[in-house]
């Protein structure tokens, strides 16, 4: 009977048991429909000993120098630190008797989050929070709209065109929480921001990569046909709008290291924008 039970059936679960040795965990990332290698990974572990455990991957290096996110709740989350690295794909956690921990691969944000947040702002006059449409699994994909629809001048934000890519969506928040202040509020005399916090909705809460999806993902459907109703919707909105002054779209494009670390424009100029384009791997 082994002391420590894996699980993944939460919302951004995403996980493969291999093996479980004891004190050894042998684990893979699910990459589901993605057509190359990524390395998002998430799971819970209930340990019923008080034991120094390893967990070990076997699909790439997944864990970064700052170690797993780790979170007692699923909720609240925390780097586990450097301290706990044995190598990029293998860490350790000592668990107590009986306790339950949630591991990642980086800092998510779930649906959960959104709402955590969105209950901050809820009462704002300038939030409006609308239905962008229903999901394939049928999830009502938010939308909220700061200012005045009937401005002249429209922004779009969206986020989440790759599921996985979690951190980009606390930079939104703190974003939309800089444009609500106060000292914001001229703007919205001439502009309305239409904002969608999740556009693959369905790939977040089931723990999909979203990444490079086969025959493609949601940030390549902007197309003569879409085949997501997420995308779709957003294209039929912008034609609708007549045109746009700006739109940002949020994403975390790789893991660990150099410009990934800290926020940058895609393809603003170089080298970031010619190393772009000559991978092709953008976004
Ligand atoms: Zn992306």
């Amino acid at each position: 009977m082994a002391n420590i039970r894996i699980s993944s059936r939460y919302a951004g679960g995403n996980i493969r048991l291999l093996d479980n040795m004891g004190n050894e965990i042998q684990l893979e990332q699910e990459l589901r429909d993605t057509a190359q290698w990524w390395f998002y990974w998430s799971f819970r572990a209930d340990s019923s000993l008080a034991e120094t455990i390893e967990f070990v991957f076997h699909n790439g290096e997944v864990i970064g120098p700052w170690g797993p996110a780790v979170s007692r709740d699923g909720i609240s989350w925390r780097w586990l630190g450097s301290v706990a690295v044995i190598a990029p794909n293998r860490f350790r956690y000592t668990f107590a008797a009986d306790e339950t921990c949630y591991f990642c691969f980086s800092i998510p944000y779930q649906m959960h989050h959104f709402e955590s947040f969105y209950a901050t702002i809820d009462n704002h006059p300038l939030v409006k929070r609308e239905v962008l449409t229903l999901s394939e699994q049928l999830r009502p994909i938010p939308k909220l709209l700061l200012g005045n629809p009937q401005a002249s001048e429209h922004l779009y934000l969206t986020a989440r065109h790759h599921a996985c890519e979690s951190t980009s969506s606390y930079v939104l928040e703190g974003l939309l929480e800089a444009l609500l202040e106060p000292s914001s509020s001229l703007l919205f005399n001439d502009y309305c921001i239409h904002v969608i916090p999740m556009v693959d909705i369905d790939g977040v809460e089931n723990g999909d990569q979203g990444k490079a999806r086969a025959p493609h993902d949601h940030n390549r459907d902007y197309i003569e046909s879409p085949i997501y109703r997420a995308s779709d919707a957003i294209i039929r909105e912008i034609t609708a709008l007549g045109a746009i002054k700006a739109g940002i779209d949020f994403h975390c494009p790789y893991k660990w290291g150099g410009r990934n670390d800290v926020p940058f424009i895609v393809k603003k100029g170089p080298p970031v924008k010619q190393e772009i384009l000559k991978s092709l791997i953008s976004g």
